[in-house]
């Protein structure tokens, strides 16, 4: 039976890099989105016409009641979840004295609430299939934390916190919880940095470039196979070296 692999904010960048790799390998995706329903669908209908098994399901990761019936209707849809990839992100630049209340909430509800609703929401599922694989992403800033951006980089350590604690609490079930930590990776998320400010990024890291989403998507590729089948409650650092 084919597995099912469910990604949440799939709708662009690093989450639609990796639902075009899993569609393409043959699983069954669903493409979680929450504003751009236009990309989702786009993507959605490039897939199926390509003969791949994919469905959009809006979720705002935020809330849980949205992130219980991700996972009901995906089980109606597709009868199984084998890997749910906890994706959806944002960001917010600015002083800590800068950021305000609204601002806080929204990182932390969407970034570090949100994987924790949608681990949430699927474990029961995967404990009574004794098997599954979750992969959250956090960022190199959750590791080693960034200069105005306080309450993300929080909120990305919480989700390396979430990983480890998850992994432990998990393994007796046989089900996998591990965290990619990507570097500067082209997207719209970093598409208000200055050029000057890229380059300065760029000259401190070992490979010299920025990443792409396919080799993000690669490493969540790589953690959800059978060959990963012995790891768990891992950080895998994909950023061209920036975090040794
Ligand atoms: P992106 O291109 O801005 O995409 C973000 C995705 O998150 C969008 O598909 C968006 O969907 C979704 N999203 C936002 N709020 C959501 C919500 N409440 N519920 C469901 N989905 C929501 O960003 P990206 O660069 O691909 O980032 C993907 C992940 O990688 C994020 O967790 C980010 O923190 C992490 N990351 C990125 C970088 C980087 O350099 N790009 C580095 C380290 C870590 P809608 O538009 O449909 O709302």
């Amino acid at each position: 039976m084919k597995k099912t692999v469910v990604i949440t904010g799939a709708s662009k960048g690093i989450g639609a890099a990796t639902t075009i790799l899993f569609a393409r390998k043959g699983y069954n995706v669903v493409i979680n989105y929450n504003e751009s329903f236009e990309s989702a669908s786009l993507l959605s209908r490039s897939l199926s016409s390509r003969g791949c098994n994919v469905v959009c399901l809006k979720a705002n990761v935020a809330n849980r009641l949205e992130t219980d019936l991700l996972v009901k209707e995906t089980l109606h849809r597709f009868g199984s979840v084998d890997i749910f990839v906890n994706n959806a992100g944002i960001s917010y630049q600015g002083l800590i004295t800068d950021t305000d209340d609204f601002e806080l909430n929204r990182i932390f509800d969407i970034n570090l609430k949100g994987t924790f609703n949608c681990c949430r929401s699927v474990v029961p599922t995967m404990v009574s299939q004794k098997s599954g694989k979750i992969i959250n992403i956090s960022s190199i800033w959750g590791q080693v934390g960034a200069s105005c951006e306080v309450a993300y980089s929080a909120a990305k350590a919480g989700v390396i916190g979430l990983t480890k604690a998850l992994a432990k609490e998990l393994a007796p079930s046989g089900i996998t919880v591990n965290a990619v930590a990507p570097g500067l990776i082209e997207t719209s998320m970093n598409s208000n940095i200055t050029i000057e400010d890229l380059n300065n990024f760029v000259s401190d890291i070992p490979l010299e470039r920025m990443g792409t989403v396919d080799e993000v998507a690669s490493a969540i590729y790589f953690l959800a196979s059978d060959e990963a089948n012995y790891i768990t409650g891992q950080v895998i650092g994909v950023n061209g070296g920036y975090v040794i």
